[in-house]
């Protein structure tokens, strides 16, 4: 469903990601771990064509990022279906989620433009059965009776699960969230982990999550990538990380991400 293949992005001299390579087959949950500044983000977004790759190198291998099986990101340029694929992309990010402005259920019906061919320039454009479906969402992430208080009015964890309510308007097919649990308590964390690990599960809905936290990692996601400077180093089973692995992964870092175990918040 996604294969990212010799991915590569600099800022400036600053490489960013260096010859990424990995896909996902159709239902997967897979954890993106890494320390701050390895390119998790960076790669989430090129995922989601919102930052250009670079091009391959004089005779590097092709550089590519296929979606369902169709070129979303090629050798340095977004191509032309990237429009089209990506209203079947739900994204969801750490912060930013929401329209401060607009009640949550405009704010979750907002996900069905990508697949609109005229914007509505109101709410009342959205036709009767596009607010069902928005609100069917949002009761799915069990925050229907927020529906019409402002993005603004909710708490972190309820605006995120809004962000996750739009990718369902959407129908995306896979979701990719960037940090989505890390401005988070411990117990909203697990509650939009949940949701996604029952997306995942019951919807067939393929989930990419990148995480600061190893151990939602470890606990929700049956296989994590690891990058370090820009680099998969490690691609397999979550079970089979090690702590030496993760303080190396860490380094300096490691201390904080080391938090006791989910059971006992
Ligand atoms: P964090 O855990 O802190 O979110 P991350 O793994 O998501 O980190 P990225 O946000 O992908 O890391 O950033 C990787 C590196 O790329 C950082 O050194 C960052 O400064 C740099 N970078 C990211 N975006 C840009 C940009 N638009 N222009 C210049 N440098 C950038
Ligand atoms: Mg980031």
């Amino acid at each position: 469903i996604l294969v990212v293949r010799h991915v590569s992005k600099s800022f400036g001299n600053c490489q960013v990601l260096d010859d990424v390579s990995f896909s996902l087959s159709r239902g997967e949950m897979v954890g993106l771990i890494g320390a701050s500044g390895s390119g998790k983000s960076t790669l989430i977004r090129t995922i989601a064509a919102l930052t250009p790759i670079d091009r391959e190198k004089d005779k590097g291998a092709p550089c590519s990022i296929h979606l369902f099986d169709q070129a979303i990101q090629k050798n340095g340029c977004v191509t032309r279906a990237a429009a089209g694929l990506r209203s079947r992309v739900g994204v969801v990010f750490q912060q930013f989620n929401l329209v401060p402005r607009l009640s949550l259920l405009m704010n979750v019906c907002l996900g069905l433009l990508g697949r609109m061919s005229v914007i509505p320039a109101t709410f009342g454009y959205f036709t009767q059965d596009q607010k069902v479906s928005a609100m069917t969402a949002l009761k799915r992430v069990g925050i229907a009776e927020h529906a019409l208080k402002r993005g603004s009015q909710l708490s972190g964890g309820q605006q995120q699960r809004a962000a996750i309510a739009r990718t369902l308007v959407q129908n995306a097919e896979i979701i990719i969230a960037d940090e989505p649990i890390a401005s988070l308590d411990p117990s909203s964390a697990r509650r939009v982990m949940d949701i996604l690990a029952d997306l995942n599960k019951r919807d067939n809905i393929t989930v990419l999550v990148s995480l600061h936290q190893v151990e939602y990692a470890m606990r929700y996601c049956p296989r994590t990538i690891a990058l370090k400077g820009g680099k998969i180093i490690y691609d397999g089973p979550s079970s089979a990380l090690t702590p030496e692995f993760l303080s190396a992964l860490y380094g300096a870092e490691s201390e904080e991400l080391f938090l006791p175990p989910i059971e006992s918040y």
